[in-house]
Formats: C-alpha cells, structure tokens, sequence
C-alpha cells in the first residue's frame, strides 16, 4: 500500500531522504504521506493506523528532521526526544528504525527498559542522550530516582497508546508528561480510536491534527483471512498438518497462554519443525534470541503469546496462525498485522473451536467484515484424539506428551460428519486405536480453555468463562 507520493515532495531533511533511500523505500506509504507534512509544521498529532501501515517512519521522519538542525555536529547534550512504547521489543524495533533513519546524523539513541541491568540506561540518561525509547515503568522508575533529565524535551511520542493503556501504564505516563516541558510537540499513535485515547490526547495534547488510515479497526487489507473449524483436540495435528506445505516457510503461531506456546512448540519440535517461543517468562536474551533466529531463518515457526510479540517487526512472515482464538478483537488486529506488512502479502489463519463461535461472530462485527471459513484440505476431521487430560492419569499424559503421539482415533458420533477426503492422511484417522479404551467420541471444548493444562497449578479451573471485548 503506497501513496503514490514521492518522498522528496514531503520536506525532509536530505540526510534522511538518503537513509530512507538507502532502506528500499520508494514512496511513502498513506499514513506517512498523511503524517510527515502536519509533523513537520509542529502541529501536535493523532495517528490513528495499525503497525505495518510504515506508522514508526511516520514519526520518526518528521521528528529527526526536526532534531537534524538543533543537534548539529552532534556535540549538544540533552535529551530532546522521548518516544514511549508498551514492550521492550517494540522499544527495540523503534531504535532499530530510528538508528537506520538517522544514520547520517550525529544523533545518539538509547533505549529503557525492564528485565536488563539498568546501569547503561542511567549512564545515557544521565548523558543528555539526544533520543530516548523507553517503556513507561522502568522510566518512571528512573525518573524517580532523579537519573533523568528532560527540561530540553521538545518531541513526546507515544506510539501503541491503546496497548499501553491497556497494559496499566496509564499512572505512569502521566507522571512522566508532568516532568517534561509544557511547550513540547507531542505525537500520539493508536489502533484504535477508543474514549480513553481521546480523553488521553484532551489531556496531553494541543489542538492536535487527526490522520487516519483505514477504518476503525480495520486489519490490514494486504492480508488474507481464513478461519478453520476444528475440534480443540485436532489443533496440534491441524497445525502439524498445515505446516506441510512449504510455502508456510515463515510462521507466526500465536498461543493465549505462555505454558500453551511451550507446549506448541515442544511438538512441533518433536516433529522436527524448528521452532522457537516468545512469551514473558523468557529472559530478554532469550526473547532476543529467538526473534533473531525467526527473522534469519534458523527457526521456521515461532510461537507467542500476544504481549510478548507486540510490535514484532519481521519482515517476510508468510503466515500468521491463531492457534488459539485471541482474547480481544484488537489483539486479533495486532496479530494479523504481523503479516502483510507494508507491502507483502500474508495469510491469516485462525482456528476456531466450538466454543469460540460467538467470539468469532463478535470480531467479523467489530472488523466489519465475514471471514472465510475453510476446511483443510486433505486433513481428517473425523479423527478424535483422546481428551488427555480428563481422561488418563497425569504420569500417563507425560508419557504421551513425551512420545509427541496423542494418537487419534474414528469417533463412532463422527463418522459420518467428515469422512477423510481421498488421499487424506492415515494417521490422522483410519480408526487409530485408542490409548484411553473406550472409544470415547469428541466433544467440542469442555470449560477450561487451555487445554489439557486441567491439572497445572496456576490455570484457570474449568468452567471460567473468558472475557471478551471488542473495545
Ligand atoms: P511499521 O508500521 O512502522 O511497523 O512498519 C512496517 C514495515 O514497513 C517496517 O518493516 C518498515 O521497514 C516498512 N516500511 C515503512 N515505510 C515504508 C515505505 N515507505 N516503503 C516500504 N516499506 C516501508
């Protein structure tokens, strides 16, 4: 999606265009084409745009411009620039861009986060970093502590605003606006547009000019959607099914709980698919880690959960799969925004169980829009596999877990629902024996939504009902 636009037209500094031109940018996409001219002027601003509309460049652009004259040769200290984002990963993409945007200026860039030792982040505070990325907790932390100094603030972003709220960063972002100087430029990016973030820009803002990109809430138009129905005991074997065709070379798997994604990934492992997770019990290098092996191609698949891959910025994801339904409408926005980005073109895939039929009819309203549902081809949704947990003692759920076979079986209630197309695979179905005897046929989803965690501490007993808000 380009805006037909050329980028010398928007009034850039030179230095910029040349690092623009030398990341591959021909033109500037719609929210860009929108954003950089009011940026530019001074006027505070509204972008309302998902990631992967080339929203981080929108601001980045301007405010380097804008940076480019008052640093000069680069030897004037002060922090002039705060850029506020939800997780570190997104803190870290930012200063990815940032740095390949500006590397013709003698700009200098640090980044605050949690989860990493805070010396090197209070030594660039404490240097009058010109550029600060940071997530709002351990700012304010160190703000509090008095290792900061931004009385020469003129440019505050707050980038993912939405996000940020949702994660509570609320009371510290005040905190942080009333230690920053009134006369600032202040640029606020959201998904969505909700009453909060207006109240937020009413209280943050002056007189802000609004650029929005697609409708509200609108998932990114480059990416095709597909919903699979399936049995919540099909999900592993659908998904290992899936994983067959080599053009799923590079794959998003989103899971709702962190101990899920383990899970996820354990079997795909088991099966030889190389795959790496990404969720908050995973130390930053391990976090770090497994996004430079997904964005090489060390690993094909990478399972996460929806705060850990706020903001991933890969480029070439080939897919995108809810292997669980996601939570909110607006993470399901976030995840498919994952692929399709700027220009490439993605699928999103969602599996939908019986239980998440409601949810489902609640995002295609909240998205404006039907999602095609789709039977895999060539996959057996007759075959049953034994509801493990309910059923077997946990040594022996183990066990299978270990030996990756929760063997499927022919439910007598299935057979004739979907018989296995011709050339389906045999051992998805076939009338497997069962590990469990009984033959017991399969259910849509009982009340606990983690599947086969029934017996972990820390899960949510059966029968919780989840929370579902298209906000
Ligand atoms: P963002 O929405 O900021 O997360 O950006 C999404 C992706 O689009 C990033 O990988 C950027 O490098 C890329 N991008 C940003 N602007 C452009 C552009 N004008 N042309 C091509 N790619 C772009």
């Amino acid at each position: 999606m380009l805006s037909g636009m050329s980028f010398n037209a928007l009034g850039l500094d030179p230095k910029i265009l040349q690092a623009v031109k030398e990341a591959g940018y021909t033109e500037p996409t719609p929210i860009q084409a929108a954003a950089i001219p009011p940026i530019l002027a001074g006027h505070d601003l509204i972008g309302i745009a998902q990631t992967g509309t080339g929203k981080t460049a929108a601001f980045t652009l301007p405010m380097l411009t804008r940076l480019a004259t008052v640093i000069g040769d680069g030897r004037q200290r002060g922090t002039l620039a705060l850029v506020l984002a939800p997780t570190r990963e997104l803190v870290l993409q930012i200063e990815e861009n940032v740095k390949a945007y500006g590397k013709h200026l003698p700009l200098r860039v640090a980044t605050v986060f949690g989860g990493v030792g805070e010396h090197p982040q209070i030594n660039a505070l404490r240097a009058g970093t010109h550029l600060i990325i940071a997530c709002p907790g351990r700012l304010m932390d160190l703000m509090q502590r008095r290792y900061a100094d931004f009385s020469r603030l003129q440019y505050l972003v707050l980038d993912e605003a939405d996000r940020m709220l949702d994660m509570g960063f609320l009371p510290s972002i005040r905190q942080i606006v009333r230690s920053v100087p009134q006369k600032r430029q202040t640029l606020l990016f959201s998904a969505t547009l909700s009453k909060e973030i207006e109240t937020l820009t009413h209280e943050f803002q002056r007189a802000p000019k609004t650029v929005q990109i697609g409708r509200r809430a609108n998932p990114a138009e480059t990416v095709t959607q597909l919903v699979y129905e399936v049995p919540k005991s099909l999900k592993p074997a659908l998904l290992l099914h899936l994983l067959r065709d080599p053009a799923m070379n590079m794959v998003l798997v989103f899971s709702r709980m962190k101990h899920a994604a383990d899970r996820v990934a354990r079997n795909l492992e088991q099966q030889g698919i190389k795959t790496a997770t990404l969720h908050s019990n995973r130390s930053q290098n391990q976090r770090l880690k497994a996004l430079k092996d997904f964005k090489s191609g060390a690993v094909r698949v990478l399972v996460a959960t929806d705060i850990a891959a706020r903001g991933i910025d890969v480029d070439g994801i080939s897919h995108v799969v809810n292997y669980d339904f996601p939570m909110h409408a607006e993470d399901y926005v976030h995840r498919i925004g994952r692929t399709g980005r700027a220009h490439a073109v993605g699928d999103a895939i969602s599996f939908v169980t019986h239980e998440d039929q409601g949810e489902l009819r609640a995002l295609e309203r909240f998205i404006g829009r039907g999602i095609v549902r789709k039977k895999a081809e060539g996959f057996d949704y007759g075959a049953v596999v034994p509801h493990v947990a309910e059923d077997r003692p946990r040594h022996q759920q183990q066990r299978g877990q270990q030996r990756g076979t929760q063997r499927p079986q022919r439910s007598q209630h299935s057979s004739s629902q979907s018989r296995p197309p011709q050339g389906g695979r045999p051992q998805h179905g076939g009338g497997g024996h069962s590990q469990q005897g009984g033959g017991r046929p399969h259910q849509p989803v009982s009340g606990n939504r983690e599947g086969g965690n029934e017996h972990r501490p820390g899960v949510r007993p059966q029968g919780h009902v989840r929370r579902y808000s298209p906000r």
